[in-house]
């Protein structure tokens, strides 16, 4: 009998072995096989990693909670966000680590409750990828709004 276990960053539920990160690997996969699908691969990496924010450095769960608002409050492009922070990335004066380390880990004051994982947009298929992830990106921008962890605009 197969058993199931819950992530304990986004509340996915897997069967077996699999993991969030097998859903992400799925993802991408989908996306380098049909590259049109790539228009929304910036807001399925940003949400597949603010729904685990240990990934992160706490400085890089900031700045990509500032990404979220740039991208959903503001409307910008990702072309838009690499203009606006280039001058930082570029010269090398970015003054904080956007990954995770032993010791610092991103994480959020209080649980979020997630209504829309990658599990989920896994199982919605391939066909409805695009439909799903700007769904997903809406839910988490709403969940994180909610929770009071997103930045004013
Ligand atoms: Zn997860």
């Amino acid at each position: 009998m197969a058993t199931t276990h819950i992530c304990p960053e986004c509340g996915a539920e897997h069967a077996g072995d699999l993991t969030c990160h097998d859903d992400f690997y799925q993802l991408l996969y989908w996306e380098a096989e049909d590259p049109p699908l790539g228009v929304v691969h910036h807001l399925m990496v940003l949400c597949y990693h603010l729904q685990h924010p240990s990934l992160y450095a706490p400085e890089g769960l900031a700045n990509a909670k500032g990404l979220l608002v740039d991208f959903l409050d503001r409307g910008l492009t990702p072309e838009q966000v690499r203009a606006k922070n280039s001058p930082l990335v570029d010269s090398g004066k970015r003054t904080f680590k956007i990954t995770a380390t032993a010791d610092s880990r991103g994480a959020y004051s209080q649980p979020i409750r997630w209504t829309l994982t990658a599990a989920d947009v896994v199982r919605a298929g391939k066909d409805r990828y695009v439909e799903i992830v700007n769904a997903w990106a809406q839910s988490v921008h709403a969940s994180l709004r909610a929770s009071g962890e997103l930045p004013a605009v």
